[in-house]
């Protein structure tokens, strides 16, 4: 039976049997991965708590390739991300994360980039307070890594570059009209330049540099909005776990 090793970061686990465990991981090597662990859930088990959403784990595991269910014959953890699991928002704010990859992957697809992208933002979400600022770039960033890059710099039906204040985006091509173009029946959601500059520079800014942004009172629900009804519009339904971080935000 092939072996397969790679670095993995858990997105779900259940419960399949008195002591053992089926775990969803995302690797950076195969996409998304679903094992069964056998004898997880014993008491001495060796694996402890290893397959706690968010762990990110080195994985052997074993099955004929492009089957749906392997079995897991080694782990060991590299980063617990523990401080994520000690604050209301940043645990709220990981499994909503979780859930985005897991909503945008699939068995078998590998996207290095998304995997880098995923640990680099379960990195700074330990650390940072910029935390509405981090859940815009992963979002985009996710979106764009998907092959849904939006298309910011000229719009769809005169191509050149948008100078008024006001642009639509149309979420189902991703694109904007400018204000020249627009008119009462312009499908999409209206929104200012400046909403528009600030979703470029999350798309593109530096991860190291994210405390240095911050959007303005009140551009900040936009720049949510556009960007929560961005990604419904491409995964087709709302994310159940968005509920518990719009409290917060919008
Ligand atoms: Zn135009």
């Amino acid at each position: 039976m092939p072996l397969f090793k790679t670095e993995a970061i858990v997105l779900q686990r259940f419960n399949l049997t008195e002591s053992s465990l089926i775990v969803t991981s995302f690797t950076r090597d195969f996409g998304k991965v679903k094992c069964v662990v056998k004898g997880a859930r014993k008491i001495k088990s060796r694996y402890g708590g290893r397959f706690e959403p968010f762990t990110c784990l080195n994985i052997i595991y074993s099955g004929k390739e492009h089957q749906n269910l392997y079995i897991l014959n080694h782990c060991d953890t590299i980063r617990p991300f523990y401080n994520l699991r000690e604050d209301y928002i940043r645990l709220t704010t990981g499994c909503y994360f979780t859930e985005i990859i897991s909503s945008f992957t699939r068995e078998a697809e590998k996207n290095e980039e998304l995997f880098h992208l995923f640990f680099r933002a379960l990195d700074i979400l330990e650390s940072t307070d910029n935390i509405s600022v981090l859940i815009r770039i992963f979002e985009m960033r996710t979106i764009a890594l998907s092959g849904y890059s939006p298309k910011f710099d000229s719009c769809l039906i005169c191509k050149n570059e948008p100078k008024s204040k006001y642009i639509n985006f149309h979420f189902q091509s991703g694109g904007i009209i400018c204000g020249k173009c627009l008119n009462s029946s312009s499908p999409g959601r209206r929104i200012t330049l400046g909403t528009l500059n600030y979703l470029k520079k999350v798309l593109t800014i530096n991860f190291s540099s994210i405390d240095r942004l911050r959007f303005p009172k009140g551009q900040d629900k936009e720049i949510a909005l556009l960007t929560q009804m961005y990604l419904k519009t491409i995964i087709g339904r709302e994310c159940k776990s968005y509920k518990f971080i719009a409290k917060q935000e919008l």
